[in-house]
């Protein structure tokens, strides 16, 4: 479903380079990446998703080389692609809970909010505890109910690939577990493809596949 090779990016102005030889997630794995804080795994979700731009190098999603793509291309692949749980959310703060979870489709050129979509959303809203909430601007939520509407705006459209940024970083116990189980289920049901970053250890073995960043990132052999 993924596959990186001789990726190198940087960010202008930064010391941080990021180096990946080869990477490949195969379709319906779920994969936990973990790595320090500063290590690069927010930066590779985001050229997975061509939110930015490789320096050199070929990342393939599906079908699609991302590297390729027009700038309109890669956003529509995104927005009906890729569910995608940003470390911040990126929730609007002028929209309700509601309608926060059906942004792909309000977003999407050539999508509509359907009933179909309104029962999708309130069905995920209710599957993670904010059913209640739907009304409710974002203002008005905690950090872990935030974090809950980003999830089910990730899984809103069902895409074949879910890129989660830390999705259970800001939860208690037993809602990392609902969480985590609702994205598990999600590519178990759909076979789609799950990579999520995560410190949260404990979670680990609920994965198929462990990627430590370490070990993905070549950097520091290049920067000798
Ligand atoms: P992680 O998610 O593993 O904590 P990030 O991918 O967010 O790491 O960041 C990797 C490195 O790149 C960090 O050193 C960070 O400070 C730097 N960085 C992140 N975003 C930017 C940016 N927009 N401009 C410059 N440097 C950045
Ligand atoms: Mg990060």
């Amino acid at each position: 479903m993924i596959e990186v090779r001789d990726l190198r990016f940087h960010y202008t102005g930064s010391e941080f380079a990021l180096h990946i030889d080869h990477l490949a997630v195969q379709s319906g794995e779920a994969v936990a990446m973990v790595g320090p804080s500063g290590s690069g795994k927010t930066t590779l979700l985001n050229l997975i998703a061509g939110v930015v731009l490789s320096d050199t190098g070929k990342i393939r999603v599906g079908k699609q080389q991302v590297d390729a793509m027009s700038d309109a291309a890669r956003r529509s692949f995104r927005i009906s692609g890729i569910g995608m749980v940003f470390q911040n959310f990126e929730l609007l703060e002028y929209l309700p809970v509601v309608d926060n979870i059906l942004l792909p489709l309000r977003i999407g050129a050539g999508l509509k909010v359907t009933d179909g979509a309104r029962r999708r959303a309130a069905e995920l809203a209710q599957y993670v505890g904010i059913g209640d909430k739907l009304q409710r601007y974002p203002a008005q939520l905690s950090q872990g109910e935030r974090q809950r509407v980003a999830v089910s705006r990730a899984l809103l459209l069902q895409p074949p690939l879910v890129l989660a940024d830390e999705p259970t970083g800001n939860l208690d116990p037993s809602n990392k577990g609902l969480v985590l189980e609702l994205l598990l289920d999600y590519v178990r049901t759909s076979g789609a493809t799950l990579v999520t970053v995560t410190h949260d250890r404990e979670l680990l073995s609920s994965f198929q596949r462990v990627l430590d960043f370490r070990d993905i990132n070549q950097w520091r052999e290049t920067a000798l």
